[in-house]
C-alpha cells in the first residue's frame, strides 16, 4: 500500500531524513520507534506532502505520489493523526469530528453513519459531544483526535505518538482501540517511543536513528533484540 524509496529530506543544509526505504502491506499494522529527533514526524510529515522529498520516491497505492498536495493525500486516504492531536479547542466535540469528513463532500447520511461509527468506538465522545474539545482529558482528546482522522476513512491511518502524556492505563486502552481499528481494515503506521506497548500490537517495525532506519523485522524479533530492548524497553 505504501513504498518509500531512498527518500531524503533536507531542511536546509541539515538532512532529516537520509535514503529512508520503508514498505507497509495492506491491512498491516507497522511502529516506527525512534528517539526524539529521529525523525519520525518528519517522515510522516513527508507522506502526507507536507515536506517534499529532495530525493527519492513515495508511492501509495499502486502509484508515486510525490509532490502531491496534503490535502490530495488525504483524498488518496493517508490520513495523518498528528502528535499533540491539534484539536480545535474551543469547537465542540462533534464539530471537531465533522471537521474531519469534510474532504470527501459527502452527503448528510454518509456524515452521520460514520459519526455514528466513531461513537461505536468511543462512547465517551458521544456523551461529551457538545463540549469543548478543549474541556477533555488529554485521553479523550487523544481518542478525539483519532476519531477525527477515521472521518476520513482512510486508508492507511499514521498516528504519531499517540501515547504521549497518557497515564499507563489509558495507553494500554488507546492500544487496544488501534489494534482494532487495524483489524476492522484500516492499515495503520504509528510512531511511537513506548517500544513495549507499541509492538505488542505491531506485525512489523523500522527503527529510525538521526534519520536514517537502522533495524527493521517482525515485532517479534525487534521485541527481543537487545539493543532495542536497551534503547527503548529498559530491560
Ligand atoms: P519528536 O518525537 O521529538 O517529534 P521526531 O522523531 O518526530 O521526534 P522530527 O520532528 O521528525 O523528529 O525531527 C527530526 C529532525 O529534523 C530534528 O532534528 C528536528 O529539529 C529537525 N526538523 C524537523 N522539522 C524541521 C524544520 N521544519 N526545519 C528544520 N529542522 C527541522
Amino acid at each position: 500500500m505504501l513504498k518509500l524509496t531512498d527518500v531524503t529530506v533536507r531542511f536546509g543544509a541539515f538532512e532529516a531524513l537520509s535514503r529512508v526505504n520503508l514498505e507497509v502491506q495492506e491491512g498491516e499494522l507497522v511502529v516506527l520507534l525512534g528517539a526524539n529527533g529521529a525523525g519520525k514526524s518528519t517522515l510522516f510529515n513527508t507522506i502526507s506532502g507536507l515536506n517534499k522529498p529532495a530525493a527519492g520516491d513515495i508511492e501509495f497505492a499502486g502509484k508515486s505520489v510525490k509532490g502531491n498536495s496534503p490535502d490530495r493525500m488525504v483524498k488518496e486516504g493517508a490520513v495523518q493523526c498528528a502528535e499533540g492531536r491539534k484539536l480545535f479547542s474551543a469547537m465542540s466535540v462533534q464539530q471537531n469530528l465533522k471537521m474531519g469528513g469534510f474532504v470527501h463532500r459527502r452527503k448528510k447520511a454518509q456524515l452521520k453513519d460514520s459519526l455514528e461509527e466513531v461513537y461505536d468506538l468511543f462512547p465517551i465522545l458521544h456523551e461529551k459531544r457538545d463540549n469543548a474539545a478543549g474541556s477533555l482529558s488529554g485521553g479523550q482528546q487523544q481518542m478525539l483526535a483519532i476519531g477525527r482522522a477515521l472521518m476520513a476513512k482512510p486508508k492507511l491511518m499514521m498516528l504519531d505518538e499517540p501515547s504521549i502524556g497518557l497515564a499507563p492505563l489509558i495507553v494500554e486502552q488507546m492500544f487496544t482501540i488501534i489494534k482494532d481499528i487495524n483489524k476492522s481494515g484500516t492499515t495503520v503506521l504509528l510512531a511511537e517511543q513506548n517500544a513495549n506497548a507499541a509492538l505488542k500490537i505491531a506485525d512489523r517495525g523500522y527503527v529510525i536513528e538521526n534519520g536514517s532506519v537502522v533495524l527493521e523485522g517482525n515485532s517479534t524479533d525487534l521485541f527481543t533484540n537487545d539493543a532495542i530492548r536497551k534503547a527503548y524497553i529498559g530491560a
